[in-house]
């Protein structure tokens, strides 16, 4: 189906580096206007931003330094953002992991990183809802994960933030389905980014078990995410949306 997306703005959280920066130039290749948000890594937004300015001179982009772990940093974010141009679509993805056996969890690291993976999400989407109802067109993704979905020992807590993002985004599709706003949590299984350095060491044992063999590449998600916000998608919503290499499907046990 032949249609524009020209003029249609998007919000990506963690847009500068890993599955984030693959969703913005993924979006930026279909002629969103995109907005992403970083904490940390200011000269990869930067280059970024030269990047897409430098090939797509029609388009808008901004890339804005946010630490969504701070309340009083994504309160300014979120007036800034109910006082400009409607969102077409917003992208939560930006998110922070915590490995550790359930019995060791440190209770002010793991208020923070809810802060960052589920709080910034309903903070974010109650400033930029209101006007989207109102424009009755509108995506909204988060990304979450596979450890919402099965227990993966020494993820307690990062599963516990996803699954209450994916609970929310499940609401959410509720509530603005009528609007014509559709709501979706992508779960990705093992993506080649960063965020996986932790286990670099293990990498091959994980691919193993993994039955398409391979950790999935971030352009691959960012796939789905293209998908979600296109107008062929608007009878998906409250799905959550497995990208995985069949991790799920797996009994394990395989010859
Ligand atoms: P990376 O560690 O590569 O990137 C994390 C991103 O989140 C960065 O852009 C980072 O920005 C941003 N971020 C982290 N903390 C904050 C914060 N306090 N404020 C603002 N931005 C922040 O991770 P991935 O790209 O792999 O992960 C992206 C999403 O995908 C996450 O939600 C993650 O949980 C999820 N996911 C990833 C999987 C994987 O295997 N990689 C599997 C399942 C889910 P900056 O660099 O500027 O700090």
């Amino acid at each position: 189906m032949e249609h524009s997306n020209r003029g249609k703005r998007v919000l990506v959280t963690g847009g500068s580096r890993g599955i984030g920066s693959a969703i913005v130039r993924t979006l930026a290749a279909c002629e969103y206007d995109v907005q992403f948000i970083y904490r940390e890594s200011a000269e990869t937004a930067e280059t970024l931003l030269k990047e897409l300015r430098a090939e797509r001179p029609n388009q808008s982009f901004s890339a804005h330094k946010v630490d969504l772990g701070d309340r009083n940093a994504v309160d300014t974010l979120s007036d800034r953002l109910s006082e400009e141009e409607t969102l077409y679509a917003l992208v939560h993805n930006a998110g922070q992991s915590y490995d550790t056996l359930a019995a060791l969890v440190d209770q002010t690291r793991a208020e923070a990183i809810m802060q960052v993976n589920y709080w910034s999400l309903t903070r974010l989407v109650t400033a930029i809802i209101r006007p989207m109802m109102r424009a009755r067109s509108g995506r909204i993704i988060s990304i979450g994960s596979i450890t919402a979905l099965h227990g993966v020992p020494g993820n307690s807590i990062y599963a516990s933030t996803k699954g209450a993002a994916l609970s929310y985004m499940r609401t959410l599709a509720v509530e603005l389905a009528p609007k014509g706003i559709t709501a979706n949590t992508i779960a990705p299984g093992f993506v080649d980014t960063d965020l996986l350095n932790l286990y670099a060491d293990h990498r091959e044992t994980i691919e193993k078990q993994i039955p398409v063999g391979r950790y999935a590449q971030p352009a691959e998600v960012a796939e789905l995410v293209r998908y979600l916000l296109s107008p062929e998608a608007a009878y998906v919503s409250g799905s959550v949306v497995p990208i995985d290499g069949g991790l799920m499907a797996s009994l394990g046990g395989r010859r």
